[in-house]
């Protein structure tokens, strides 16, 4: 199986389990796991922040950081596009009572003349907007990078009007390879950050988040309240960082083969992606409906061997990781190059 659907799919390598299997561990409850504390640690520094929290996915990280800055009623202004919007069961508002002042713009970003039109006037009938949450990448919107300067004045405009900020930097390493910049800065206009190692860096599971250390106090509490505090968790800890040290660098390996897998689809008949917009490593693709269906076509691949996702009716996610190699790429160009002759020909 060539397995396109995530990131997320990938299996630890020996090296990581073997790093999993060695890791001292303790009871993190009580603060004593060192290699939990270690990843902590080099993760707020990592991020130019006090304090950072080890949580099981990046769903609870998001959560953590909108409960511990928000309190019920608050608004919540996002891209529309956004995964906390779209993937997290609606968690915004069933734990922490928050509804969300929707931001639109292309490849889920916008600029702060949207943001300014979302901050509502101070007035007891509206919704206060209280946070300002920031994806980067951004999933929906094609993996797409932020161009640091809008994420500079996004976060200004919203100091201004006294917004908390949050980055979803599930992807966030993706960004850095790609443009050069740390993520530090990626995150420096924050006051809080997540992201995921279970995605591009092959965790099995894992995220992290992290800010200032009044903040992270509520996160932590919270973290337990929502069932999120785990006992000897060093052996998942060791996971991230080995993953930190020798999983971040390979990423520009993903974007390549990103990169040739939508040169490759495009030049297939009934199949287009703009490679402008291929930026990471995933790849959006549309499907012209004279070929049928998104999930038709991903069953006929799946059929092959080749495994995707249709996230929308003509519209294919396609994710490359770790366990997946250029000639992996060729196969799986070739095999939509057949189904697509097929469809066309019947
Ligand atoms: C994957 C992802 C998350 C969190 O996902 P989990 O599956 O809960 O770990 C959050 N934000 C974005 C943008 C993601 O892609």
């Amino acid at each position: 199986m060539i397995d396109l659907r995530s990131d997320t799919v990938t299996r630890p390598t020996d090296a990581m389990r073997t790093a999993m299997a060695a890791a001292i561990v303790g009871d993190d409850v009580l603060g004593d796991d060192p290699t939990v504390n270690a990843l902590q640690e080099r993760c707020a520094a990592m991020f130019g922040k006090d304090r950072a929290c080890f949580v099981p996915t990046g769903t609870m990280a998001n959560q953590l950081a909108i409960r511990s800055q928000t309190e019920p009623g608050d608004g919540i202004i996002v891209h529309s596009e956004s995964h906390i919007v779209h993937y997290e069961t609606g968690a915004a508002a069933a734990l922490a009572g928050c509804t969300f002042l929707p931001a639109t713009g292309p490849r889920g970003q916008f600029e702060s003349a949207e943001l300014e039109r979302l901050v509502p006037p101070d007035d007891d009938h509206l919704v206060p907007a209280r946070l300002l949450v920031v994806e980067n990448t951004h999933n929906r919107g094609g993996g797409s990078i932020w161009p640091i300067q809008q994420v500079v004045d996004v976060c200004e405009t919203a100091r201004k009007h006294e917004l908390r900020t949050h980055l979803d930097g599930a992807r966030i390493w993706n960004a850095s390879v790609a443009t050069g910049i740390p993520p530090s800065e990626w995150a420096s206009g924050f006051d809080t950050v997540s992201a995921c190692f279970s995605k591009g860096l092959g965790c099995p599971a894992g995220s992290i988040v992290a800010g200032d250390e009044k903040t992270m106090r509520r996160v932590f509490r919270f973290r337990k309240m929502y069932g999120g505090t785990m006992r000897q968790t060093g052996i998942l800890a060791a996971a991230a960082n080995h993953a930190l040290e020798h999983h971040i660098d390979r990423l520009v390996e993903d974007h390549a083969a990103a990169l040739q897998l939508a040169a490759g689809l495009n030049a297939l008949p009934g199949l287009s992606c703009d490679l402008q917009s291929v930026e990471t490593n995933l790849v959006f693709v549309d499907l012209d409906p004279n070929h049928g269906s998104g999930p038709d076509f991903c069953r006929e691949l799946a059929e092959r061997g080749v495994l995707a996702e249709a996230l929308d009716p003509q519209r294919i996610r396609f994710v490359t990781h770790l366990d997946i190699t250029p000639a992996m790429i060729d196969h799986a160009i070739a095999v939509m190059a057949e189904v697509l002759g097929g469809i066309h020909a019947s």
